[in-house]
């Protein structure tokens, strides 16, 4: 099969198309007519085999992944997603592994309402490069740069499920019950949180996805907020699954530094905290600390006193 054939059988209409796209996949570019006095916003990023997913991922949650990452950022910053582009690196051109990757693809794409405009298929070790075009009306993005002092920090969902799971996979342990699918999948096809993105727009101040574990996301709301933050080590959000199953001491750590979450960290007035939860629907939003001036991030523990985040506890993760 030749790379026009591989994209005409699997990409050329992958999911129908929001008015704003006039012109999809086939040309030398697409087209898109932004919404009357929107802005766009974009955002690019690649996963590659064994460093991003494991090698033996199933080619349909990459193909998934590979998108609620990108959508994951459109989220955090607000914008409704509209579209995206692929660039495929492939090995070779294997039409089973096609059909289930643009299957993965088309899941999580179908929900969002963006559409794949265009991409570019190359030969080489597997990557995959989504950039994702959303939009939102000026000044109502969610930048990392709005928190202020006294505002809550939240965050929606649970954390360190995707980690737990990836730990699992690491140590050579395949999914057995209920629970370790369900903390399983909260790894292969995170849930881009788009719907709580928009309706967080005009109630947080500031936002961020959390891709690389919560201290280090919410470290950079603080550096580009000129401000700090504490967190309250007992209210972070458990899922039912990580608590049966995640070792006591290793909780705080899979938690708090534990990637792949996709989760999204807020930052809200007290005053709108009602709003916010509301705003989200059935997602659960949980405050878990607050933004102080004094720069860095400090855990509290449960009695309120400050926990070392460097300290031995937590220095393996
Ligand atoms: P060009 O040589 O002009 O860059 P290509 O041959 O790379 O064009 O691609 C032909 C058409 O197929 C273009 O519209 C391009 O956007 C689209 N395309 C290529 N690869 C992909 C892909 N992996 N997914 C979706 N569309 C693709
Ligand atoms: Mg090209």
């Amino acid at each position: 099969m030749d790379e026009f054939a591989l994209i005409r059988r699997h990409f050329a209409a992958l999911t129908g198309a929001p008015r704003e796209v006039v012109l999809g996949v086939g040309d030398d570019c697409a087209l898109l007519q932004p919404p009357p006095g929107e802005q766009l916003a974009v955002t690019s990023d690649t996963l590659i085999a064994g460093r991003h997913f494991p090698d033996q991922t199933a080619p349909a949650d990459i193909g998934w992944k590979a998108l609620a990452v990108n959508l994951s950022d459109l989220a955090a910053m607000g914008a409704r997603p509209l579209a995206f582009t692929l660039a495929l690196t492939l090995p070779q051109a294997d039409d089973a592994w096609l059909a289930a990757f643009a299957q993965g693809l088309r899941a999580c794409a179908e929900p969002s309402g963006a559409a794949l405009i265009g991409g570019d298929t190359t030969r080489g070790p597997l990557s995959i490069t989504i950039t994702a075009i959303g939009a939102l009306p000026p000044g109502g993005a969610l930048l990392r740069a709005g928190a202020g002092i006294g505002d809550l920090v939240c965050v929606t969902g649970t954390l360190g499920d995707a980690a737990l799971a990836l730990q699992q996979w690491q140590a050579g342990r395949v999914p057995a019950d209920d629970a370790e699918h369900w903390l399983r999948a909260r790894l292969d096809r995170p849930t881009p949180r788009h719907a709580a993105g928009l309706a967080l727009r005009g109630l947080a101040r500031a936002a961020i996805d959390v891709s690389d574990g919560l201290l280090g996301d919410l470290g950079h709301i603080c550096s580009a907020s000129g401000a700090g933050a504490e967190l309250d080590l007992s209210a972070l959000p458990m899922s039912e699954a990580f608590r049966r199953r995640a070792p006591a001491a290793q909780r705080a750590g899979l938690q708090l530094t534990g990637g792949d979450d996709y989760e999204l960290c807020v930052c809200v007035p007290p005053a709108r905290l009602d709003d916010a939860r509301r705003a989200c629907g059935p997602l659960p939003l949980t405050p878990v600390g607050r933004i102080v001036a004094e720069a860095g991030v400090r855990l509290r523990d449960a009695h309120g006193a400050i926990v070392e985040v460097s300290s031995h506890a937590y220095r393996h993760f």
